[in-house]
């Protein structure tokens, strides 16, 4: 949805009001499997399935969601799983790679847990000084763990075959590949109030005030990456928090005073979405942290059954005919 603002370079002049956006709060990506799908995120990556449910624009698909016990914001990476979808190809114009938190001792378990599972990972160029382990999920979505000493108390999810310890602890950042960063750092350092972090190379890191792990936004310039193409393992859109409808409608106020293209207000039952695309393309999400996942069951069942909208509660039987089988 949405196309550029015609002159977005003039964000970075504006006198708008910051945004409250103290970080990332989904990341959406594209699947072929839902089956497959869930066996990697659950069982190798251990994550906890925190809800199953329908795209609310195409009922006939799933929308999975997979975080941490509780699917605290920060945490949570979602898919909407098309079966038989050709592959994309990730690349400029796109989140190119979500990385994940991980204790810096907790490096030489993942290590040695993705090769038992048969996960082919490499070992990055240490970026700022974290380690960043390198894969791709079974659609060929680049995902990361960064190793990382900096304070991060998240405890992610229990999985039996993952030590508490060693659990992905959320969103460490996503990497956005881009042909020309100033734009797009403009947009993130104006209204949206980020600033930049750290540089290095063709990498620009950038963080709310708070900062920290679940944070990041890296926008990397890197000539030999080709333009991407959606599809498969790629990466659909990317939320950022913000805490409430209010500090949601002040959002779009500000964007859409700045010439950017809002969507109206969407109830994701979950959250409240707002959606615009940024200068190179990426479509952004600002989502509320309420009211969560525990509004239509209960912590302890989260992601056990499928859950639908009101609106399409009445067609419960002939969705969940028409929708591949999970186990
Ligand atoms: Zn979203």
């Amino acid at each position: 949805m949405n196309t550029p603002p015609t002159s977005p370079g003039s964000v970075a002049a504006s006198s708008a009001p910051t945004l409250a956006l103290p970080g990332l709060h989904h990341v959406t990506a594209m699947a072929s499997d839902p089956q497959r799908n869930v066996a990697f995120y659950t069982e190798v990556l251990g994550l906890r399935l925190v809800k199953k449910t329908v795209n609310f624009d195409d009922p006939t698909t799933y929308h999975l969601y997979y975080g941490d016990s509780a699917g605290t914001p920060g945490t949570i990476l979602t898919f909407f799983p098309w079966a038989g979808l050709r592959r994309g190809r990730p690349g400029n114009g796109q989140v190119y790679a979500t990385s994940f938190s991980i204790h810096t001792e907790s490096l030489a378990f993942w290590t040695a847990h993705l090769a038992a599972q048969h996960v082919t990972a490499t070992r990055d160029t240490d970026r700022f000084g974290d380690a960043v382990l390198r894969f791709n999920d079974p659609d060929g979505l680049i995902l990361e763990l960064v190793a990382t000493s900096a304070p991060d108390a998240r405890t992610g999810h229990t999985h039996p075959s993952i030590p508490a310890q060693h659990a992905l602890r959320g969103f460490h950042g996503v990497t956005i590949a881009v042909i020309d960063a100033p734009r797009t750092q403009a947009l993130l350092t104006g209204p949206m109030g980020y600033r930049v972090v750290a540089t290095a190379g063709g990498r620009i890191r950038l963080a709310p005030p708070a900062g920290g792990p679940g944070t990041f936004v890296d926008l990397l310039v890197d000539p030999a990456l080709p333009r991407g193409l959606n599809g498969a393992g790629t990466v659909h859109h990317l939320a950022f928090r913000t805490p409430n409808d209010a500090t949601q409608a002040e959002a779009r106020a500000t964007l859409l005073g700045l010439g950017y293209h809002v969507s109206p207000v969407m109830d994701r039952n979950y959250f409240h979405s707002i959606y615009y695309r940024e200068p190179e393309g990426v479509l952004f999400e600002i989502a509320t942290d309420p009211p969560g996942f525990t509004v239509d069951e209960s912590s302890a069942t989260l992601g056990t059954s499928l859950r639908l909208p009101a609106q399409y509660e009445a067609h419960r039987v002939e969705i969940e005919a028409a929708l591949p089988k999970l186990t």
